[in-house]
């Protein structure tokens, strides 16, 4: 065997696969709920972890889930990855298996994620903190008071703000605590957490893992040990991805590399249009040389993603009617998928929170949120173009 890893986007397409005895140049579908076993001594081995096995699907025992997670392990470069039913459930795992000492989320994050950590976990009795990205410095003084898992988005949603991963691992792990980074919008292709000294690494497969807005997943990976106490909730709240849905994300992952290097590359020609546009007040995008969080951005991202947010110069009222004059790029509240999408942090992500939180967060009201397909690029350009210009009519 040549020890040499593969390259990334081979190992999109190979890793993880299991051979099949009936020469299938990939893993069948397994939609199986159990296994069967000719004795219980048998049984007794996989059950007590002697040998290798498949026994019970929710236990993720089950080929179909091994495979994926193998693959996914692979291309994040972790020990070990596990499937979810939605990135949701992975991150409720997450925290309820290493919060427990309490965690502070630094910077914006995803409407569901600041639910739980703001009002469910803390219903539990789990101490929950969060940092603007200015209140960065008091990590320091939360980490001397024991919090044992620090958590964040970078790039963040929606104004793709940057956090240094590699500093705060630095910070967290001087107080013995764990780094856990929701990498959900730079995707793997893009930046590796765990080489950058964060412990663990989310990402809801919903978005660009998935890629077709077809199906919900999530992902962690990190070192076997640190997700042997996510397994347990994993299995008895029931948080296991289907099969099937596995087998249909194993798919998606053999187009992952080329299908983020397009809208990488989409999303910088976008971004550099929105730019000179007079009708855009400001963009919100890594790779533009001005945007402030550029130079951290090059040193953590191997590219910039394809995620661009703007404000429009206007009202709230003018910004709605631009997103729906667009015909090629949707209005819808998610991403990551092969086709163009738009929606407005003040009426989806940000849409319950109060408006001075919003304002403290720098969400206004004409901003748009654009998650970037792989369409011709020309077309996106154009449509875009044809809807900023009923602006000023
Ligand atoms: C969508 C999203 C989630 C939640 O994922 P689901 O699969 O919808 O549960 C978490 N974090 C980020 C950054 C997301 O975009």
């Amino acid at each position: 065997m040549d020890p040499k890893p593969a390259a990334f986007s081979t190992q999109c397409i190979h890793a993880g696969e299991i051979d099949d005895a009936l020469g299938s140049p990939h893993l069948p579908l397994y939609d199986t709920t159990t296994f069967k076993f000719e004795t219980t001594a048998d049984l007794l081995d996989v059950i007590e972890g002697r040998k290798d096995g498949y026994l019970y699907t929710r236990y993720g025992m089950n080929p179909s889930i091994r495979s994926v997670e193998t693959k996914l392990a692979a291309l994040d470069g972790a020990e070990s990855a596990m499937v979810f039913s939605s990135g949701m459930a992975a991150l409720s795992s997450l925290f309820l298996a290493h919060g427990r000492r309490g965690i502070v989320c630094i910077g914006d994050a995803y409407g569901g994620t600041l639910e739980l950590l703001g009002s469910q976990l803390p219903e539990l009795g789990i101490q929950t903190h969060q940092l603007l990205l200015s209140e960065q410095g008091r990590l320091e003084e939360l980490l001397d008071r024991g919090v044992g898992l620090v958590f964040f988005e970078t790039p963040t949603n929606p104004r793709l703000e940057l956090i240094d991963i590699s500093a705060v691992a630095d910070i967290a792990h001087s107080y013995g605590a764990l780094v856990a980074v929701d990498n959900t919008f730079a995707t793997t292709v893009n930046q590796l957490p765990l080489a950058l000294g964060a412990d663990i690494a989310m990402q809801s497969a919903t978005k660009y893992l998935g890629g077709h807005s077809d199906l919900t997943a999530g992902v962690l990976c990190a070192s076997k040990e640190l997700l042997e106490p996510v397994q347990r909730w994993r299995k008895n709240l029931g948080q296991m991805l289907a099969p099937d849905t596995a087998h249909r994300l194993a798919r998606s992952l053999g187009t992952l590399a080329i299908r983020v290097e397009r809208q990488n590359a989409n999303a910088m020609q976008i971004a550099r249009f929105l730019q000179q546009h007079k009708d855009v007040r400001q963009v919100y995008y890594p790779g533009l040389s001005e945007f402030p969080g550029h130079a951290l951005a090059r040193q953590q991202m191997s590219g910039f993603g394809g995620m661009v947010s703007f404000d429009l110069r206007g009202s709230r009222e003018q910004a709605i009617r631009f997103t729906e004059r667009l015909r090629v790029i949707s209005l819808a509240p998610s991403l990551g998928g092969i086709e163009s999408l738009v929606t407005m942090p003040v009426t989806t992500s940000h849409h319950d929170m109060a408006v001075e939180e919003r304002n403290s967060r720098g969400i206004s009201d004409t901003m748009i949120r654009m998650s970037i397909g792989i369409e011709d690029v020309t077309d996106l350009i154009e449509d875009l173009a044809q809807a900023l210009a009923t602006l000023s009519v």
